[in-house]
């Protein structure tokens, strides 16, 4: 074994001769290749941050978000041009846009302005959020959702610009169930932390085929849009429904984005086929944050021992999917509560895809350098 992987199997605490000679194998092909992790929040660049793209052979694209609040929004954009343009081999960028003046006549000009500015800093696409479809009203006090005609000039400038659109529209198809609900009274999930996103019991609100239906809207009214789902396009639930949409759908690709928990728990078989038959149309992401400070948009820097626990939780999280991916180990995982962590003690075991070399290229590099171009500049 070389050196290099046996570093980065003790790093993840991952004993070598618990592993076959094929696990290994795999495992160091991977770690051997490029990478690009699609989807991170960074809030700005650190060391530490560095050295793990340095040791896992990765670069990463950081999403900006918060079209609500233009203060943060503006915050992490200019902090991602700036970082972005210093150390070109570790970050890229996808930008995204305000919505807080979208009822001002100038607003699509404007958007278009701040866009075509931000492609000329480098920005590789557009995010859209879950704001979209679950928050921001009309004037009829209605839902707006994705394939409101108000974001048409938008989506098809970003088309025309060559850019990608990556989308997180709903949630993951719990928020519409009580599964929120704490467990002898700890919030376990997210959305207990977030109710204004746990649409369960609210007949108000949209549904989760309404706002899915309008996100299948924008891929068909807008065919020469490159449109990539996070989260799996928010179906992570269900590989069928992915493969659904990626048949009507040619101008679709899924990111990954911190959801591969749920590819666990559907039938192993199913999975690996949808990895193979849908390999130029998956791309690898972890959903993860880190930088100098606490949070995006936030001013308080981290102390030494969030840098360690920010650090330890981005390796984790590589370290448990390259295995997933890569290897057909039995991988001890927790019994994870949507959103929330793992149990300290393993409570069952997840069968590695072992994945071919020539899909583990696409899902972890070449996809992403094939619907973001540009990403992969100076790496
Ligand atoms: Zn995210």
């Amino acid at each position: 074994m070389n050196k290099y992987l046996k570093m980065i199997l003790l790093m993840f605490g991952v004993y070598s001769f618990l592993l076959s000679s094929n696990s290994l194998a795999q495992l160091e092909y991977l770690l051997s290749i490029k990478k690009i992790d699609v989807h991170t929040h960074i809030s700005s660049d650190a060391p530490y941050l560095r050295q793990i793209m340095d040791d896992l052979n990765m670069k990463c694209c950081t999403i900006c978000t918060g079209g609500l609040n233009k203060e943060t929004m503006d915050f992490q954009i200019n902090s991602a041009n700036e970082f972005c343009k210093e150390y070109p081999r570790y970050y890229a960028w996808i930008t995204t846009f305000d919505l807080t003046q979208r009822n001002d006549p100038d607003w699509v000009e404007n958007v278009k302005k701040q866009l075509r500015r931000d492609f000329e800093n480098g920005a590789v696409g557009v995010k859209i959020w879950k704001e979209i479809g679950m928050e921001i009203k009309n004037a009829d006090g209605e839902y707006i959702q994705a394939d409101d005609p108000m974001f048409d000039p938008i989506f098809e400038f970003i088309a025309q610009e060559g850019k990608t659109l990556i989308a997180h529209l709903g949630e993951p198809i719990q928020a519409w169930m009580p599964s929120h609900l704490p467990v002898e009274g700890i919030p376990g999930t997210y959305w207990a932390k977030h109710p204004e996103y746990s649409f369960w019991d609210k007949p108000d609100k949209p549904s989760y085929s309404d706002i899915m239906a309008a996100r299948d809207h924008v891929l068909a009214k807008h065919p020469n849009l490159k449109f990539v789902g996070a989260h799996l396009g928010s179906l992570e639930f269900d590989v069928d429904e992915v493969i659904k949409r990626l048949d009507r759908y040619p101008n679709f690709a899924v990111g990954i984005g911190g959801r591969t928990r749920y590819l666990m728990w559907q039938a192993r078989g199913k999975v690996r086929e949808f990895f193979i038959k849908y390999q130029d149309r998956i791309m690898y992401g972890t959903d993860r944050s880190g930088g100098f400070y606490k949070g995006l948009g936030q001013k308080e820097k981290m102390t030494e021992n969030d840098i360690q626990d920010s650090r330890k939780s981005i390796l984790d999280r590589h370290e448990l999917f390259f295995r997933y991916y890569a290897t057909d180990d039995d991988i001890p995982w927790g019994n994870y509560v949507i959103g929330g962590k793992p149990l300290p003690e393993p409570t069952y075991t997840v069968k590695g895809l072992a994945l071919p070399k020539e899909v583990l290229d696409k899902v972890f590099y070449e996809n992403a350098v094939e619907w973001f171009p540009g990403v992969n500049k100076d790496f």
